[in-house]
């Protein structure tokens, strides 16, 4: 097998006959050696129904099934390990990523000269909430995590055999997938591209699942938040310090007022790092918990190879 396109889907009856025409097209032009497969992550619609329907007209379409929803950076996983091709691109589902430029992506691997092309967007920012909330988190987990050029890339993907084993070696619960495709190095390239908007329905992140996918990220490549604690609780020492040598001599000097203003500040000051301390250890370890549990990442319940 040359190439595998992983797509995963959750949910997206209304575009998957565009989405099938449009990747088949685009990888046809490459190879007719290819596999398209579309991992179901539970979708509750017609999703997996029209998938088989046109998996009966074109037998190089491949469906796996999950057993339930398990979130689009597990349902990636799950496509990438069963992916067979020497060449395997990853894309979201709601044409937000074009399949047209996948040939492009080829072309760069096949010259040798790199392991890994991923595709980074040119958009100019546009601000509604949605786009302001993903800047932000760019921004902030390019700075935090220590990992290159993290401002403008998502999933959208290709690379060979060598790396995607070196990608499927880790095995953390908590995963950011384009996070961990940066940090396995190779020789990694890029393409520029413009980023559409999602052809039809509506996004199946959440706020709230865009937040928790947010601090997985955030919370498994950098030790900034641990770090700021820490930073944090020095401060205090060293104001309280001053603030002791500076009540003593009061006392032996004599002008100590009773000042019920200082207590009350140092209670409040002492009491919120306190709790951001505790919050934050909290979110360690409930990521250590969920690591030790050590629950598969996605079921399936069937693969329609
Ligand atoms: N998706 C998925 N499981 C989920 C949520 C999303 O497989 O729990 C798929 C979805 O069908 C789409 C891709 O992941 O193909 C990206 O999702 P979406 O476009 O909703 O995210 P956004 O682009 O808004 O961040
Ligand atoms: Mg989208």
């Amino acid at each position: 097998m040359k190439i595998s396109l992983v797509i995963p889907l959750y949910n997206e009856q209304e575009l998957i006959g565009e989405l099938v025409q449009r990747s088949v097209a685009a990888l046809k032009g490459i190879t007719d050696d290819f596999e398209i497969l579309f991992v179901d992550d539970g979708s509750r619609d017609l999703t997996l129904r029209r998938l088989l329907e046109y998996r009966s007209v074109e037998p190089r379409i491949k469906v796996l099934e999950l057993s339930k929803n398990f979130g689009h950076q597990a349902a990636f996983t799950a496509g990438l390990s069963l992916a067979k091709g020497e060449f395997v691109a990853m894309m979201d589902g709601d044409l937000q990523d074009p399949p047209e430029r996948i040939p492009e992506m080829f072309g760069m691997l096949q010259s040798g000269d790199y392991d890994v092309i991923y595709a980074k967007r040119t958009n100019r920012v546009d601000f509604s909430s949605r786009n302001l909330q993903a800047l932000l988190f760019h921004k902030s987990f390019t700075r935090m995590s220590g990992l290159s050029d993290m401002d403008k890339t998502g999933n959208f993907s290709m690379m060979n055999r060598a790396a995607l084993s070196a990608l499927l070696q880790f095995s953390e619960t908590t995963r950011y997938m384009p996070g961990l495709r940066s940090y396995i190095g190779y020789r990694q390239g890029f393409i520029l591209y413009n980023r559409d908007d999602r052809l039809r329905g509506k996004s199946k992140m959440k706020w709230s699942k865009l937040l928790g996918l947010s601090s997985d990220a955030i919370f498994s490549f950098s030790k900034l938040p641990i770090r700021i604690c820490l930073y944090l609780g020095l401060t205090g020492i060293i104001v309280f310090f001053i603030a002791g040598i500076y009540t003593l001599i009061a006392k032996i000097a004599g002008f100590a007022i009773i000042g019920w203003s200082s207590t009350l500040l140092s209670i409040y000051f002492l009491g919120s790092i306190q709790l951001t301390f505790l919050g934050v250890l909290g979110e360690y370890i409930y990521r250590i918990y969920k690591e030790i549990q050590r629950r598969p990442l996605y079921l399936v319940r069937k693969f329609n190879e």
